[in-house]
Order: C-alpha cells, then sequence, then structure tokens
C-alpha cells in the first residue's frame, strides 16, 4: 500500500492504530523494535531510561504516538500531554524522589538542545540541581 510521504504511517497495535514515523528512534523504542530499560507501558504513554542518565533517576516519558515536541502535543489536545506528565509524577513516587523533588523538562528545538524528534519528558532527580541550566 502507497504512503503519502511526510506523513507518518500507522502502525496497528491490539486494534489501536498509533503515528509512527519510521527511522524515528523513540517509534523504534515504544513499539519494541529497538531495545530499551522500560520503567512503565501504558496504552498512550510509555517510559524508559536514558541510556546516557544525569541523574541517578533519569526517565523518558514518551507518548506512543509520534509528536515532533511539546508544543505538537499540547496543541493536539485529548489530554495526552496530561497523561504523559501524570505517568512522570506516577514514576518519581515510585523512585522514591517525589519528596526530595525532581525535574521535568522538555527540551524543544535547537536552541533547547532536543536531539531526538520526538516529544519525551526528561524525571530527572535523585540528587540536588542547580540554575540556571547551561
Ligand atoms: P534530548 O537531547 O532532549 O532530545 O534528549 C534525548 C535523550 O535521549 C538523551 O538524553 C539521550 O541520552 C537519550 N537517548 C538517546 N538514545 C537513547 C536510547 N537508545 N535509549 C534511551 N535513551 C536514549
Ligand atoms: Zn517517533
Amino acid at each position: 500500500m502507497p504512503r503519502l510521504i511526510g506523513r507518518p504511517a500507522p502502525q496497528v497495535t491490539s486494534g489501536h492504530y498509533y503515528r509512527v514515523v519510521p527511522d524515528c528512534l523513540f517509534c523504534g523504542i515504544a513499539s519494541g523494535q529497538i531495545p530499551a530499560t522500560i520503567v512503565l507501558e501504558g496504552k498512550r504513554v510509555i517510559a524508559f531510561r536514558d541510556i546516557d542518565p544525569q541523574a541517578p533517576t533519569h526517565v523518558l516519558v514518551i507518548p506512543r504516538d509520534h509528536f515532533p515536541n511539546v508544543g505538537e502535543l499540547a496543541a493536539a489536545g485529548d489530554g495526552l500531554l496530561a497523561e504523559l506528565v501524570g505517568t512522570a509524577r506516577e514514576i518519581a513516587v515510585t523512585e522514591g524522589i517525589d519528596d526530595t523533588g525532581y525535574r521535568l523538562v522538555f527540551n524543544t528545538g535547537q536552541d533547547g538542545g532536543q536531539t531526538v524528534g520526538h516529544v519525551h519528558a526528561h524525571l530527572l532527580g535523585g540528587r540536588p540541581m542547580t540554575w540556571p541550566p547551561g
């Protein structure tokens, strides 16, 4: 079946269609094609440990659907961004960093330092952090 260039190819999993971009690293992790240390798997959201952790807890929380950045995810509506943040909070509790505190970061675009073009929240905690960021 032909694919429209520039549009994500839908992938069906358990009767649900996900927005998937071929060659996207995090779409590959969400679909299980690329290995990762999974922390939590939900129907719409998945979380896994960052391969290059910057704190004792460094987890990436992503929607299974491909959105390029947090702005696009917010614009899509339907509560997915809130679910992502709620999932990060749940993981903070599980990791035991909710009392000591944590940082939730969406690096966005070139100046924001985003290197993977599938929206992801960094959940960082387990050590004190400085401000401003570099
Ligand atoms: P950003 O620079 O904000 O786009 O964050 C991308 C993050 O993805 C970085 O912290 C990387 O260490 C992390 N990362 C890259 N490849 C992998 C991978 N295969 N598994 C887990 N984390 C990854
Ligand atoms: Zn993707």
